[in-house]
């Protein structure tokens, strides 16, 4: 575990303490992204908040006002050249210590009709722009011996969920290029790990939970008896950011309320 947090005083701060780290969160505007990237910031962490334009000013205002700091920076992630240019900008102007690779997007459609233009918007945004974020930020990481990226992943990376292929799909590639950047990057230092959140109420499941049945149903096999709230994410993912897991890597941290025990 990192020694360094020993502070002046002499007192061993908390190793899950993010004072002097840089955290990049993605989608921080709203739903899981902002409870994480408010969670990184009581932590001690600076935030740089990448997204659509205008989409974390809000969050951006709530860190500031917790005396926090946080800067923003426009990125749509399916745009790759400029995941690619912005990442490459970032990683040369600032040292960024975390990534919190959280925005996604759903598609929910039968198999069968399946539009090929909308299949690809989500392997575009929830995969491929990730990659390029993570091949971008994770470079100076590699160079410097030292970094922690963390990846919003899903139960979708384990099981094939209703009407949600692309999704599946998406995810389910979001825990194997967890654990081959794992593999990859282990050795120079940097940990990379995912989350899975279980049934969060957010704006990805409104129409879960507008369907009463499919509601009742998901709620049924939650053991917590509950649906999560974005804020039961914030804290595994200060965890993963921070030296606490300094010897957890490759691996997809279930938050779910039981779900999987099930
Ligand atoms: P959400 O409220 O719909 O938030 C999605 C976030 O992704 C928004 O901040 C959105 O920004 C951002 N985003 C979407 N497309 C983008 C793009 N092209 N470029 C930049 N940002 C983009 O849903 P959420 O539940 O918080 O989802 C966050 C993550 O958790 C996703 O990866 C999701 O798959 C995952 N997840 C959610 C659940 C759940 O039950 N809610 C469960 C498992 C995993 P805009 O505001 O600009 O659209």
């Amino acid at each position: 575990m990192d020694t360094s947090h020993d502070d002046a005083t002499g007192h061993v701060r908390s190793p899950f303490d993010l004072h002097g780290r840089c955290a990049a969160v993605t989608g921080a505007g709203r739903g899981i992204g902002r409870a994480v990237a408010l969670g990184l910031a009581r932590a001690g962490a600076d935030l740089v908040l990448l997204g659509r334009p205008g989409s974390s000013d809000d969050t951006r205002q709530a860190v500031l006002a917790a005396g926090g700091k946080a800067d923003v920076v426009d990125l749509d992630l399916g745009d790759h050249d400029a995941v690619a240019r912005v990442g490459a900008e970032l990683a040369a102007s600032r040292r960024i210590d975390v990534v919190v690779n959280n925005a996604g997007v759903i598609d929910r459609c039968d198999a069968v009709d399946v539009d090929l233009a909308d299949w690809q918007r989500v392997l575009d945004v929830n995969l491929t722009g990730l990659f390029v974020l993570c091949q971008q930020l994770g470079r100076p990481m590699v160079e410097r011996g030292h970094g922690k990226i963390v990846s919003i992943a899903s139960l979708l990376s384990f099981q094939g969920g209703i009407r949600v292929a692309s999704y599946a799909a998406s995810k389910h590639a979001v825990a194997g290029v967890t654990k081959a950047l794992a593999n990859e990057w282990g050795p120079r230092g940097v940990q990379v790990n995912a989350i899975a959140p279980g049934y969060i109420a957010t704006d990805n499941t409104t129409a879960l939970r507008e369907d009463a049945d499919r509601s009742r149903s998901i709620l049924e096999r939650i053991p917590a008896g509950r649906w999560g709230d974005a804020e039961d994410i914030a804290g595994a993912a200060v965890f993963l950011s921070s030296p606490a897991a300094d010897y957890v890597n490759g691996h997809v941290l279930v938050v779910d309320g039981g779900w999987m025990a099930r």
